[in-house]
């Protein structure tokens, strides 16, 4: 099966700046495709490109197997890359008449979408009296006009308040439970970890690593250490703290007074400590291993610090 979208060698330079360098991947029907990184790595670029808003330097892409996006192609992708302009003191429903007629989308369309994002109840109230999540999700219902399969957001959590972020991550997960493949950049590696089931994670421009969540996460690098955080207490929890600095492989321990969390390296084990503490005369009343997250291999990829 044909990749939806498939990224070959692209680069892009403004100058002297290398806004991405030589990056490839393939975005597979039916995921919700995270393009991960930090503020400036290059996402709204690739982006832009993809959309032909901006021109490659090197590179190309194929949308569906056909080079370039045609005028057709555009038509079935919907695509949130800034903030829409809304008319405030007009309801939701009428600034949606008017991106449909923007986009010369049918009026018929807008009833289905509305409802897509549960917004049929307060589609006649203006625009200005909506949270910021319903905002967002109408916005969202402007791209849904057409019903195109693919759906382009960049960014669509920024500026939300947690109500709202937790609002448009559970709309985009409901839209590719029903069959829409989303391609969305992000610099929050939470949110990738939450909603995403793929990820590109790009650094400056480069390309450090690319699958689904679940194999990036779990896949160990050659060049770096791997590391796992580990939750434990004990009644007596200066003594456990004391002897789990004796314990090789532990690199922090983090004490909040109630538990301990250690960061280890991975050849520490839940059985090891517990054995450890339990011939040095501490019996643990808990002990948990975080599952490794995206966050950990994020920091290990990027070769930021980890011990935090
Ligand atoms: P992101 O979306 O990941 O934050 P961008 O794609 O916006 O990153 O930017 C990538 C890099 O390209 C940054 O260094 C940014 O400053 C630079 N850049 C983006 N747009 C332009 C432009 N029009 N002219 C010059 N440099 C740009
Ligand atoms: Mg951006």
């Amino acid at each position: 099966m044909n990749p939806v979208l498939s990224i070959q060698n692209i680069s892009k330079f403004y100058g002297p700046v290398h806004a991405l360098n030589n990056v490839s991947f393939d975005v597979p029907k039916g995921s919700v495709f995270g393009i991960l990184g930090p503020n400036g790595s290059g996402k709204t670029t690739m982006l832009g490109i993809v959309m032909d808003i901006l021109k490659v330097t090197s590179g190309n892409f194929l949308w569906n197997g056909q080079p370039g996006s045609s005028n057709e192609m555009r038509r079935q992708i919907g695509t949130l890359l800034e903030t829409p302009n809304f008319y405030h003191y007009l309801s939701g429903q009428k600034n949606l008449q008017i991106a449909a007629a923007i986009k010369q989308r049918g009026k018929e369309d807008i009833p289905r979408v509305l409802d897509k994002v549960n917004l049929t109840q307060r589609k006649d109230s203006k625009f200005n009296t909506y949270s910021l999540g319903m905002k967002q999700r109408l916005a969202i219902a402007s791209t849904l006009l057409g019903d195109p399969d693919i759906l382009v957001f960049d960014e669509p959590t920024n500026g939300l308040d947690p109500a709202g972020i937790a609002e448009i991550r559970e709309l985009i997960k409901q839209l590719n439970r029903q069959g829409k493949t989303i391609i969305m950049a992000s610099h929050i590696l939470d949110e990738v970890e939450k909603v995403c089931t793929h990820v590109a994670i790009i650094q400056k421009g480069v390309l450090k690593t690319v699958g689904s969540v679940q194999e990036v996460m779990n896949a160990t690098s050659a060049d770096k250490v791997v590391r796992v955080d580990i939750e434990l207490s004990a009644d007596n929890l200066a003594g456990l703290e004391n002897l789990l600095r004796q314990m090789p492989g532990i690199l922090a321990i983090n004490n909040n007074g109630t538990a301990l969390t250690i960061h280890a390296e991975e050849t520490v084990t839940p059985t090891g400590i517990n054995s450890y503490c339990f011939e040095k005369g501490i019996v643990l009343s808990q002990l948990n291993l975080k599952r490794k997250s995206l966050e950990t291999r994020f920091l290990e990829i990027t070769g930021t610090q980890s011990d935090r």
